[in-house]
């Protein structure tokens, strides 16, 4: 058992000792058993949220609703669910009520996937009552119950299946894919929030090809917003992705809108569709620009400066052999720029105020952003003295 779970023990032996069960279950046992780090550690029991508190002396109702409580043990918290069913799914992606139980084989049939309805007793004996581990050991992601049924009751389900097919190499089940394919507009009803987070997981899997190959085979893409008539570019990403994978969000979206042949202005467009915060919509947008650009030209320094160096890490994790560029020539013209943000401008809006002697207004935004300009692209160094007067002359420019 790895220190996760020998350190969290003594919670287990508490409820047990209170007259109820419970086990460590969800992905960290999953992940356990594939012999992969884990990063959070689960535990379902039969004691309802109310018994939970009142055995522990500190907790946190962070989702007492599903019957979800953190105790805080030695500055760790653990989430603690109770046994659960949900019934009736009328909309396709939550259920109508949950209803605490008091059996564990109630609560993993809930759950998704075989591999992810395991349960770890306290002396480290695994419950699989899916066949869990069978799967587990033939890389399989199977359904639990009727893969239809499952992705009726929730239609993000089919996004979870590709998503930890591409997260943990695993080949989804014939079954639970015949599934997806004929149930894949029920994703329609499905937030574009919680779509984005399993789509930008995938892409970042070590089978992201595969998990992205299968997302395109069942249709999938149809559903998500500015996919649908994506096939080629998404199947032209899934080859490149099959040399490496993104690290980060940003990178994959950045990939991603870059394969989609978008410009930095439809890229913009493409991902506020998608509901992606604006920092990595500004850095995609110049990294597609610079993408773009490198196919035919050089780029110039304000457009890696716009990039916030982002460029040359997606480079790097990505071989992009259309783009023969040097990264690491990239990454020293970044390096040398002379400021990296506007906050290292050597001189500030009040002070331009003060030595200018003019009305605050809009126009300092625009003497702010060109001054910005010059100093990035070399035409006028990072001192107070001549931005000064790089900022009356663009005063006095934009007055004729
Ligand atoms: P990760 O490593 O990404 O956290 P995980 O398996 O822990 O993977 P979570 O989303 O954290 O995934 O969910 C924890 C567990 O809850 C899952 O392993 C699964 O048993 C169950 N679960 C989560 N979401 C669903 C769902 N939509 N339908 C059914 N069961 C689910
Ligand atoms: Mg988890």
């Amino acid at each position: 058992m790895p220190t996760e779970f020998t350190d969290a023990l003594p919670i287990l032996e508490t409820i047990e000792a209170a007259g109820y069960e419970a086990y460590f279950v969800g992905g960290s046992v999953r992940d356990t058993l594939l012999n992969k780090p884990i990063h959070d550690v689960d535990i379902a029991t039969s004691a309802y949220p109310e018994e939970i508190k009142r055995i522990f002396q500190r907790t946190v109702d962070t989702g007492i609703d599903h019957g979800t409580v953190m105790i805080l043990d030695h500055g760790t918290g653990y989430e603690t669910t109770t046994f659960r069913t949900e019934s009736t799914y009328t909309d396709f992606r939550r259920p109508d009520e949950v209803t605490f139980v008091r059996s564990l084989a109630e609560d993993l049939k809930r759950r998704d996937f075989t591999v992810n309805a395991l349960a770890l007793t306290k002396t480290g004996e695994v419950i699989d009552l899916f066949g869990g581990l069978s799967d587990l050991n033939e890389r399989v992601l199977r359904a639990v119950g009727k893969a239809e049924e499952r992705f009726h009751e929730d239609a993000l389900r089919m996004m979870r299946a590709v998503r930890f097919a591409a997260q943990l190499d695993f080949k989804i089940d014939e079954e639970t894919l015949e599934a997806i394919s004929a149930n894949a507009a029920l994703l329609a009803n499905i937030a574009i929030e919680r779509i984005n987070i399993e789509f930008t997981k995938l892409m970042q899997g070590t089978a992201a090809s595969y998990g992205l190959v299968e997302l395109i085979k069942s249709r999938l893409n149809n559903y998500m917003p500015m996919l649908g008539n994506s096939d080629r570019d998404l199947a032209a990403l899934a080859l490149l992705l099959q040399q490496g994978q993104p690290t980060t969000d940003n990178q994959a979206w950045t990939l991603l809108a870059f394969e989609l042949g978008l410009n930095p202005q439809t890229t913009g467009q493409f991902l506020k569709a998608w509901k992606q915060p604006n920092d990595m919509i500004q850095i995609a947008k110049a990294s597609v620009s610079v993408m773009n650009d490198l196919r035919s030209k050089d780029v110039d320094d304000w457009q890696l400066y716009q990039t916030k160096s982002a460029i040359t890490t997606t480079l790097a994790a990505i071989r992009l052999s259309e783009l023969n560029v040097d990264v690491d020539r990239l990454e020293e013209r970044y390096q040398a720029l002379s400021i990296k943000d506007k906050k290292a401008l050597a001189i500030n809006g009040g002070e331009l105020v003060k030595e200018l002697q003019l009305a605050p207004g809009p126009l300092f935004g625009e003497i702010l952003a060109n001054l910005e300009y010059q100093v990035v692209m070399g035409q006028v160094s990072n001192d107070k003295e001549m931005l000064l007067r790089a900022a009356v002359e663009f005063v006095q420019k934009e007055k004729k």
